[in-house]
């Protein structure tokens, strides 16, 4: 299976794939430039392509995450054009990288008008893939709902896939901390839930793990780490030995809570794993 953290860039990409490795990982994420910022990065080819190998040879997946301005529903022309080159170029950080592709957060948007939101989106998303040929795919993210009921429903990810001229070129990434907080995953009925939704399984291709620090339904996106929270170990435990999800990466968006690093919680993960099959 494929674990891992989200890891800093801050050496550049190659470092970070070596960090995941040390960290006993099989997985990472990463920013492919700065998270507060749509700014244009010039990255270094020789690096992200030395990352690529070392996540090759020693069979590790990866996966870039936008920066947090990447709204997909943006406020104004001028962003629009912003969000739009910058996810461009995030993908073809993510491609030379050799990940799967880039994270991006369902849109919202603030007006009451949610049908010209996901209207809005589509046209964002035609627009960035149109000339689009790489391998790296944009992965949406289902919303934990903050002040939103955008992107919180399995049929909305569903629905804007099938509307997007290259959806071949579009996958999904589940929040496990914002699937319990908007509802949609109770704790308990994720079977249920595969067996209504298989054409998003089946796009499934990133898994936010995270437990929530506030209950079902609370609508807050605040991660907890795997020991603490409001899901219990049963209910994580039941998603990360899913077989059907064997090939997919589990990455780490969780704080330090209880002392507990990235690297306890892999150690961690693995042995929920092992535990679980014996
Ligand atoms: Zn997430």
């Amino acid at each position: 299976m494929f674990f891992g953290s989200h890891v800093s860039i801050r050496s550049g990409y190659l470092h970070a794939a070596e960090t995941a490795y040390k960290l006993g990982a099989t997985a990472f994420q990463y920013f492919p430039k700065n998270p507060r910022s749509l700014k244009i990065k010039k990255w270094q080819e020789v690096d992200a392509q030395n990352c690529a190998s070392f996540c090759q040879k020693h069979q590790i997946k990866s996966v870039a995450h936008s920066p947090y301005p990447s709204k997909l529903i943006p406020e104004s022309k001028e962003m629009e054009t912003y969000v739009m080159e910058s996810l461009y170029n995030d993908l073809q950080i993510a491609e030379s990288c050799g990940s799967i592709g880039v994270v991006v957060h369902f849109g919202t948007t603030k007006k009451n008008d949610i049908l010209e939101g996901y209207r809005k989106m589509i046209e964002m998303l035609d627009c960035i893939l149109e000339k689009w040929d790489g391998e790296a795919k944009l992965l949406i993210e289902n919303n934990a709902g903050t002040g939103t009921d955008m992107g919180i429903t399995i049929e909305e990810m569903i629905q804007i896939r099938s509307l997007v001229d290259k959806k071949e070129k579009i996958g999904f990434c589940l929040d496990t901390c914002h699937a319990f907080a908007s509802g949609l995953w109770d704790g308990d009925n994720w079977k249920t839930l595969k067996d209504k939704n298989l054409s998003y399984f089946h796009h499934l291709d990133v898994i936010h793990f995270n437990n929530s620090k506030y209950p079902y339904r609370s609508r807050k996106d605040r991660h907890a780490n795997l020991m603490s929270g409001h899901l219990n170990e049963t209910q994580m435990q039941q998603i990360l030995n899913d077989s059907d999800l064997e090939q997919i990466p589990f990455i780490l968006e969780t704080p330090k809570d209880n002392s507990m690093s990235h690297q306890d919680e892999i150690t961690l993960l693995k042995e929920w794993r092992t535990h679980y099959r014996t």
